[in-house]
């Protein structure tokens, strides 16, 4: 009986698949990463002006496996939502966040302003905004140098319940951008009610302005139209080339980011690149 055991736990084991394993590493690592120092963050610039004004920056993680290397958030980000562990990652990020401002500030740099990705279930956990609140006065920083991003899939979902968070953050002074817009369903009423800051379009949408031609650039000029007309500012993410950035200028896109204008960074490159653009 004892051998059938071991043999059913071997099939068991070999049937689980190599990526079935990796999940299970990956949220075991997980506990390990934040209290060990294998989370760490990349800023991404945020551009106005057809990329010559620096507005800001958005906050990505990273994660640095001691044994598998380099793990992206598409990887571990569904597996610590699933297991519950993003609420701890999500506080972890802000706090970050809010260090890193802090001695930006104490450098006597331009202050910015930096955007955080929520998650579906840091949006809709109880408290989240007196705990984001919290961390921001522990920390002394002013919650309107942080602009909250909420994918549009997640603010349309149970809206009622987004619209309520959404005005507690505004209510202390955080600011709100709406994450992939165009690629979930929109109720305009909705959208109309959450009174964001920014509206980002999503990467699809910056590709079709090449490969999609005249239907691609209507598509992009009628979110711009829609976005203005609600007073919010349009940000197109994932630009990647000339004719997409001159094409975002001439529909008056507010903002740009992109592999073209800066690549994610590490907090040190970023510092050097934030000394290159004063001096210019
Ligand atoms: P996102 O919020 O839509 O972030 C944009 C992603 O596109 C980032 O991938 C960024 O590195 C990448 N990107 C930027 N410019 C370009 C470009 O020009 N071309 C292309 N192809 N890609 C570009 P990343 O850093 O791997 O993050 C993936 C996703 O993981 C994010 O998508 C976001 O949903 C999530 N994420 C990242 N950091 C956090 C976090 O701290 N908390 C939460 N909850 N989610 C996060
Ligand atoms: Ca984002
Ligand atoms: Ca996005
Ligand atoms: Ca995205």
């Amino acid at each position: 009986a004892k051998q059938d055991g071991r043999d059913g736990y071997r099939f068991y084991e070999e049937s689980m698949g190599e990526s079935f394993k990796r999940v299970l590493t990956v949220q075991q690592g997980l506990q390990e990463a934040m209290t060990q120092d294998q989370l760490f963050l990349h800023f991404q610039p945020k551009f106005s002006d057809g990329g010559r004004r620096l507005t800001g920056a958005e906050a990505l993680i990273r994660w640095n496996h001691p044994r598998l290397g380099a793990i992206m958030p598409a990887e571990f980000i569904p597996v610590a939502e699933r297991s519950g562990q993003i609420i701890d990652i999500g506080y972890w990020v802000t706090r970050t966040v809010c260090r890193h401002l802090k001695r930006w500030d104490a450098q006597g740099r331009e202050p910015l302003r930096i955007a955080i990705n929520l998650s579906p279930q840091q949006l809709h956990h109880p408290n989240v905004v007196p705990r984001m609140l919290e961390i921001c006065q522990q920390e002394d920083v002013a919650p309107s140098r942080i602009m909250f991003e909420i994918t549009e899939t997640v603010a349309m979902h149970d809206a009622e319940l987004s619209s309520r968070v959404i005005h507690a953050f505004h209510a202390h002074g955080f600011n709100i951008a709406i994450d992939d817009f165009g690629t979930g369903y929109s109720s305009l009423a909705y959208l109309q009610q959450f009174r964001v800051q920014q509206l980002k379009i999503d990467r699809f949408f910056t590709q079709g302005l090449d490969t999609h031609g005249e239907e691609g650039r209507n598509i992009v000029a009628a979110i711009v139209a829609l976005a203005h007309s609600m007073n919010m500012e349009v940000v197109a993410e994932g630009v990647e080339t000339d004719t997409q950035l001159d094409t975002l200028h001439d529909l008056e896109c507010d903002q740009v980011q992109g592999y073209l204008l800066e690549r994610p960074m590490p907090a040190d490159k970023f510092e050097a690149f934030l000394d290159q653009s004063a001096q210019q």
